[in-house]
């Protein structure tokens, strides 16, 4: 895998942004195996396609492709929130790659966040556009992209390391089973995915779970028993692969 965008594609652009999508987006076409199925190629979709950048054409899967010069922040900026809230509530939300390159224009680190780690939470309304900008009054968003549990950032390149094909495919096929067609399922599973994730080693018990009632409480403040509700979370996460019970209220972490 190459891993520098090729410069002479941006001959003809003037806007930082647009150089940054056209040399980001070639670069990913050229360069990047479906992470989803292995296929070795992707294809670039049109420009304006309203809904993702590259097609799987073994798969059919679609990918939305963002990037970052540098560092990445807590957030990452994307388009309106309300479409953004529909695709991902009518689940045709786009699996979402996530590109860091340095200003020489070589890429460090693209993650895979597969479309089924997508939740209303994880989505912030940003502020409406002020009267002086073209686009007055449109309601971006941007996408919490800390707040995504561990489990949902899965690494094809890291600090300039390309990762085995098999390696991602196989990750992917194993969170898959995370998937549910039920968005408010899907929340309550990542924010005590979220819990699990933070406690320190991989055995843990009921117990630690339950420190986090008052974190829960606050997320979901219609619930009024959070503990069984961490319990029946708990052996979703079982079913899932996620976790293995070793019983007597202690759990061991498998993924
Ligand atoms: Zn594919």
């Amino acid at each position: 895998m190459n891993l520098c965008f090729n410069t002479a594609l941006a001959a003809g652009y003037k806007s930082k942004a647009q150089i940054a999508r056209v040399l980001s987006e070639s670069w990913a076409a050229s360069n990047v195996f479906c992470p989803c199925c292995g296929y070795s190629s992707l294809t670039k979709l049109d420009n304006n396609e309203p809904v993702a950048d590259m097609r799987c054409d073994k798969c059919g899967e679609v990918f939305e492709l963002k990037s970052a010069k540098g560092k990445l922040g807590k957030k990452i900026p994307d388009g309106a929130y309300e479409t953004m809230i529909q695709r991902i509530n009518s689940l045709t939300n786009p699996e979402l790659f996530v590109l860091q390159y340095t200003p020489e224009y070589e890429v460090t680190d693209l993650t895979l966040i597969p479309k089924f780690f997508f939740v209303p939470s994880i989505i912030e309304k940003r502020n409406p556009l002020p009267p002086t900008a073209r686009r007055y009054g449109w309601v971006g968003c941007n996408i919490l992209y800390s707040n995504i549990p561990k489990q949902g950032k899965i690494p094809i390149i890291q600090n300039k390391n390309v990762v085995d094909k098999e390696i991602v495919v196989e990750k992917y096929t194993t969170v898959k089973q995370i998937q549910t067609n039920n968005i408010e399922t899907r929340g309550w599973l990542f924010d005590v995915l979220n819990c699990v994730n933070s406690i320190h080693g991989d055995v843990f018990t009921l117990k630690e779970m339950y420190g986090f009632v008052d974190v829960l409480q606050e997320l979901h403040q219609d619930n009024h028993n959070i503990e069984a509700k961490i319990r029946q979370q708990l052996q979703l996460l079982r079913d899932k692969g996620f976790i293995e019970f070793l019983g007597s209220g202690v759990y061991r972490k498998k993924i």
